[in-house]
């Protein structure tokens, strides 16, 4: 395991150094933002867990960038820090926290606290001189200590004063950058020119900015924003909003769409809108700089070796990224359906760490050519569940090999079937371990018979041990009560409340009954339909062909599933056995609520007590149902944690936010 680890933390410090070097001495990334982060994140996270394995030569440790060695060196006296990055709200709410803490510990008033909140530019650091009023040296950001000389370079930046008001002698620092239009002219030139593009207008002013002549940088027009004045206190500023206004007045460039806010909510708002209005802004931006505003308050807060702990940056989320593909594994589904899944490197997307994603069936693999060790393109689908998109083919290994769909069930090892006009793989085998363990998850769930305290852990275990083997086993378990406590995790009150809840679940409802016996396309809206049609189980299963498809939204294939599932014997067994067990579903009209007829919900976040098919299944039984995105017509979002931007939305338009516990007692 450790040395599994140990090579692994060896790999990306080799890669993350590699796409450094590309990215920051040559201008000319290989990858892209979005997978660089990731492996970066996946790096700090091994390096935290395990901090004997950390390298010298680790990224982490460091300033990005590396020097030139053609241009001279300067050296900062105040060091350049970098920012922390922060991809999803959650982690700035913890931002917040952590000051507060601070600010706790150190008896501080927590009404000082407020952010300034700057769009983050996608330039190239810099560092300029004044002195007696005249700019007289321009650096890089360099490795943070030591910088590159880019005087005559940044003398030709129209919008950065040559000359300040009042002889002043100080140290601004910005982001030199190119607007859109200009890099979109260069590249169109250098297309013509048969001269090797720029990715970006980042790396197009990364390479304008370090030229060893400075006509090349003048042709390139370059801008400048200032927004760090070095030494603040020296001119009686105490806070970054005033930073900003003097250094405008003082002649700078400053971008203007800074604002001021007093709380985290303030600052999702303002990120929300520049999210929306970024594809209009004339120059690049990949995210948003929060600064703690009260300048006095910086050493108390604080600063890590590399980056200050007043500020972050919240990058703003890839919609797709790149990421490898280590394997493919398959799961066996309660229908016996084989669905195929990728193991992935992990990857930022949408703001939330993805490593597997489903591919669905073995068309589709085969029909994007995705093959094991392929670099990936995925994204969230709806912005929840990860999908992969294409293969990057440009990074293709001549030794991968092209993916063949697997000819037997992984669990029982019995031959899968493909039926004509389906994409799918089937094992067909009743006894398959996998299939029936998924049966009984389905069968006890909460959107089906909902029996608290067996999850899926719980039935694994039961199902390991031999407790259970289909779902007539879950109503004879008390037979076993003293077996049972002796089970790892299980206690006397523990299990007394499973016991109750099996109870319970003996008079659940006709319609959760029907979809908890997991009949092929039967779904919970189905399971009403028929609950309202056939007063019980058994009339169900006397139900003809020709009845079943005059029922709403029951068409031929649901209809077929159903005779056949009630013509295999086994089938007609366990439901006569249920019912010898005392399982008597209940089904008067009253008990079929539609609650939540005509509402609908968005889910947003992660949810802890319920996943989100369960969630929408329940909203679906009870009438209601699911969007994916928040409008005026949304009656509740369901916000689990680290909601993101449909939470901010439905704030902004006044939906009713309801958290998980509110939604369990709604629907009880
Ligand atoms: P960073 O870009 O994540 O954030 C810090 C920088 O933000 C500051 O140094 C400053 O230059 C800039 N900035 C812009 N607007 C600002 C504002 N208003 N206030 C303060 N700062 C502002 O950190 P970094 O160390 O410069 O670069 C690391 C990033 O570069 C990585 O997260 C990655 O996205 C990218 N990178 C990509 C590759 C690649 O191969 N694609 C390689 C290396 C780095």
């Amino acid at each position: 395991m450790i040395s599994k680890i140990k090579e692994r933390i060896s790999y990306l410090v080799k890669v993350l150094n590699q796409y450094g070097y590309e990215y920051y001495v040559l201008d000319n990334p290989t990858v892209s933002d979005a997978e660089y982060d990731s492996l970066m994140t996946e790096l700090e996270r091994l390096e935290s867990e395990y901090p004997e394995l950390v390298l010298d030569n680790s990224p982490t440790k460091k300033v990005g960038d590396y020097l030139k060695l053609e241009l001279d060196e300067v050296t900062h006296e105040v060091p350049m820090q970098s920012l922390a990055d922060v991809f999803s709200y959650d982690e700035i709410y913890q931002f917040d926290d952590r000051i507060k803490k601070i600010l706790k510990e150190e008896h501080v008033d927590l009404s000082r606290i407020s952010y300034t909140c700057e769009l983050k530019i996608d330039g190239i650091a810099s560092s300029i001189k004044y002195n007696d009023g005249l700019l007289v040296l321009g650096a890089t950001r360099g490795n943070g200590v030591v910088g590159e000389n880019i005087t005559k370079n940044v003398l030709t930046i129209d919008s950065l004063p040559k000359i300040i008001p009042n002889h002043l002698s100080l140290e601004v620092r910005g982001e030199v950058y190119m607007k859109k239009e200009v890099f979109n002219r260069l590249n169109d030139e250098r297309l013509k020119n048969n001269e090797q593009l720029f990715a970006n207008p980042r790396n197009a002013t990364g390479g304008s900015l370090r030229q060893l002549d400075a006509n090349i940088t003048k042709s390139r027009q370059l801008d400048q924003f200032a927004y760090v004045l070095v030494n603040p206190e020296n001119y009686g500023i105490s806070s970054q909003a005033e930073v900003l206004s003097y250094l405008a007045s003082l002649g700078f460039s400053v971008n203007e769409n800074y604002r001021k806010c007093k709380t985290i909510e303030e600052v999702i708002a303002y990120i929300e809108e520049y999210k929306e209005k970024r594809p209009n802004l004339p120059y690049d931006i990949d995210g948003i700089v929060i600064k703690f505003d009260d300048l006095n308050l910086y050493d108390t807060i604080g600063y890590t070796a590399k980056t200050p702990k007043w500020a972050i940056a919240y990058k703003f989320p890839a919609e797709i990224v790149t990421t490898k593909l280590r394997d493919i594994i398959f799961t066996v589904g309660r229908t016996g359906i084989i669905t195929p899944n990728a193991v992935m490197d992990p990857v930022i997307v949408s703001g939330s760490t993805v490593s597997r994603a489903t591919l669905n069936n073995a068309d589709f693999i085969i029909s994007r050519d995705i093959r094991v060790g392929d670099y990936v393109n995925i994204r969230k689908a709806g912005d929840i569940i990860p999908e992969v998109v294409d293969v990057d083919f440009s990074r293709r290994s001549d030794s991968s090999v092209p993916f063949k769909m697997l000819e037997y069930c992984p669990i029982c090892h019995s031959p899968l079937v493909k039926r004509e006009n389906e994409a799918e793989h089937y094992c067909v085998n009743d006894e398959c371990g996998g299939r029936i363990l998924e049966q009984i998850i389905h069968f006890a769930s909460r959107s089906t018979m909902d029996i608290e305290g067996l999850g899926e852990k719980q039935i694994e275990q039961l199902y390991n041990y031999g407790y259970i083997s289909n779902i007539t086993d879950i109503y004879k378990l008390k037979e076993y009560y003293y077996d049972l406590l002796s089970l790892e995790r299980i206690g006397t009150k523990k299990l007394d409340n499973l016991f109750a809840s099996i109870e319970k679940s003996k008079t659940q409802t006709l319609e959760r009954f029907i979809f908890g016996l997991g009949i092929r396309f039967v779904g919970s809206k189905a399971s009403k339909i028929l609950a309202k049609k056939y007063q019980t189980i058994f009339d169900l299963m006397n139900a003809t062909y020709d009845e079943l498809i005059t029922l709403d939204d029951i068409g031929t294939v649901m209809a077929t599933s159903i005779i056949d599932y009630f013509n295999n014997q086994q089938n007609v067994d366990i439901i006569y056995e249920l019912d010898a067990l005392g399982v008597k579903p209940v089904n008067d009209s009253s008990n079929i609520s539609n609650i939540l007829e005509g509402k609908t919900f968005v889910l947003t976040g992660k949810l802890e007590k319920f996943t989100r098919d369960e969630a929408s299944q329940i909203i679906e039984s009870l009438g209601g149902k699911t969007s994916s995105s928040v409008s005026k017509k949304t009656d509740y979002v369901l916000a689990g944690s680290d909601a993101g931007s449909k939470l901010a939305k439905a704030t902004q338009l006044g939906v009713k936010i309801i958290t998980e516990d509110e939604f369990a007692e709604m629907v009880k």
